[in-house]
């Protein structure tokens, strides 16, 4: 179950690390000081052999400068450059596949999810002899009003849908068995988000509390338009029942016609057929936009069986440092 032999490539020739930790980054300059500060600190006094694995996201900024700067003297971090921007969940899952430890934990570059955390998750594991831990956030505070209802929001709908299998508040802080990672990896499907499709692999799993903290610095890369694509991408890869809502909005709308037609009749045969320009407009323009919704709807499925049948990678490496000498420039 936990803690399997697989094989790894060799890559440096070092140890092979007993835990690493991914960490997707967009720009995150501005934090990264303080992130090597932190998160060494931690991970030296763990007295086992890891490896970070910072996954570059396509940052505009100096993130890539201030990466290669850190493992002159850090030689466990090992830098993994994006060709392009492909958002957090694509970042992670570029990193689950770069990882070599027996355990992988991903985290934030922005420190809300505190490092500290990371030696407990592992123990929690090995004591309870599970595969998963989960980081649940029991204290929001430090998020906005508008992000903790938005995700009270999205917490309930998974549920609804049946997506559930995760505590709500598990975000993207947790920690997987070799056996985890290999099966997310195997998973042939786009867009996937790690939160749902993790839980969804059945592994035996428990969860540790923390206390989520504030962005240590920089602006959050998540704007609304992100959150609601993650949204979308949640619920379309979990749940048909967007597309079952629009057969029941049919049927309705279809026995409301039939009703329209018996008083059209009813109304024709009394000779009162010109009024009604008010209920002529409401339902044209009702049943068009109803009838809009549903080939979006069916469009968002459409275009994630296109996606996945294109089998286009949702992401290119373009450098990976475990491949170059320590000093050696950024490779682009
Ligand atoms: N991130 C990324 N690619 C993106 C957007 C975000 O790799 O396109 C990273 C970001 O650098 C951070 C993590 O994903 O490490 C979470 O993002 P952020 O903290 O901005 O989200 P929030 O906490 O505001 O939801
Ligand atoms: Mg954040």
């Amino acid at each position: 179950m936990s803690a399997p032999a697989s094989p790894r490539p060799a890559g440096d020739g070092a140890v092979p690390p007993t835990l690493s930790v991914v960490v997707p980054m967009f720009d995150e300059a501005e934090v990264l000081p303080l992130f090597v500060e932190r998160v060494r600190g931690v991970l030296d006094g763990l007295g086992e052999p890891y490896e970070v694995v910072a996954v570059d996201d396509g940052s505009r900024d100096t993130t890539p400068v201030l990466l290669q700067a850190a493992r002159r003297t850090w030689p466990q971090l090992r830098v993994l450059r994006l060709r392009a921007n492909a958002g957090h969940q694509a970042a992670l899952s570029a990193g689950l596949v770069a990882a070599r430890g027996d355990w992988v934990v991903t985290l934030d570059a922005d420190l809300q999810d505190p490092p500290e955390v990371v030696p407990e998750m592992l123990r929690a594991a090995r004591d309870q002899d599970v595969d998963v831990v989960y980081g649940v956030r029991t204290d929001r505070s430090s998020d906005s009003v508008f992000k903790r209802s938005t995700a009270r929001v999205y917490y309930a709908l998974m549920r609804a849908l049946g997506a559930g299998g995760a505590p709500d508040d598990a975000g993207d802080y947790r920690l997987m068995s070799r056996a985890t990672v290999e099966a997310v990896n195997a998973l042939p499907e786009d867009h996937r988000v790690l939160r749902l499709v993790v839980p969804a692999l059945g592994f035996p799993a428990t969860t540790v509390g923390y206390v989520r903290a504030e962005r240590a610095a920089g602006t959050s890369k998540y704007p609304l338009a992100r959150m609601l694509r993650l949204t979308v991408d949640s619920v379309t890869g979990f749940s048909a029942a967007p597309l079952r809502l629009a057969t029941w909005f049919g049927l309705v709308g279809f026995l409301v016609a039939l009703g329209l037609l018996g008083y059209a009749l009813v109304a024709k045969l009394g000779g009162q057929t010109v009024a009604g320009w008010t209920s002529t407009v409401v339902i044209v323009a009702g049943f068009s936009a109803l009838q809009l919704l549903s080939l979006g709807v069916m469009g968002e499925y459409v275009g994630r069986i296109y996606a996945t049948l294109q089998r286009r990678p949702s992401y290119y490496v373009a450098y990976d440092s475990l491949a170059e000498p320590a000093d050696e420039p950024l490779g682009r």
